[in-house]
């Protein structure tokens, strides 16, 4: 059986109530299952600092947190400067 009809099955399942739809974990959850993870542990505290709401770390305007720049969900224009300000940091 090819991946995609493995898919169409799977959704088929879900739809009839065969199977349950697997709950979606929340970002502490992901950390607390992964703790050797550096981008899982960010993800939760910044998760959990902004009232468990993406949106709001996504907003958060704490520049002075040093978790600032390496808060997820931001917009891809502030992930492109991250990236410049660590590859500047690697060359002083
Ligand atoms: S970057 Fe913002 S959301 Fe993340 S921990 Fe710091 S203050 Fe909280």
């Amino acid at each position: 059986m090819k991946s995609a009809d493995h898919l169409k099955e799977y959704h088929r399942k879900i739809k009839s109530g065969e199977i349950e739809r697997p709950k979606a974990k929340t970002p502490m959850e992901k950390a607390l299952a992964n703790p050797k993870s550096m981008r899982a542990a960010v993800n939760a505290m910044c998760w959990d600092c902004s009232g468990f709401s993406r949106p709001e770390v996504k907003r958060c305007e704490m520049e002075k947190c040093p978790l600032h720049n390496f808060r997820p969900w931001q917009s891809k224009d502030n992930a492109e400067d991250v990236g410049k300000d660590i590859s500047a940091l690697s060359h002083t």
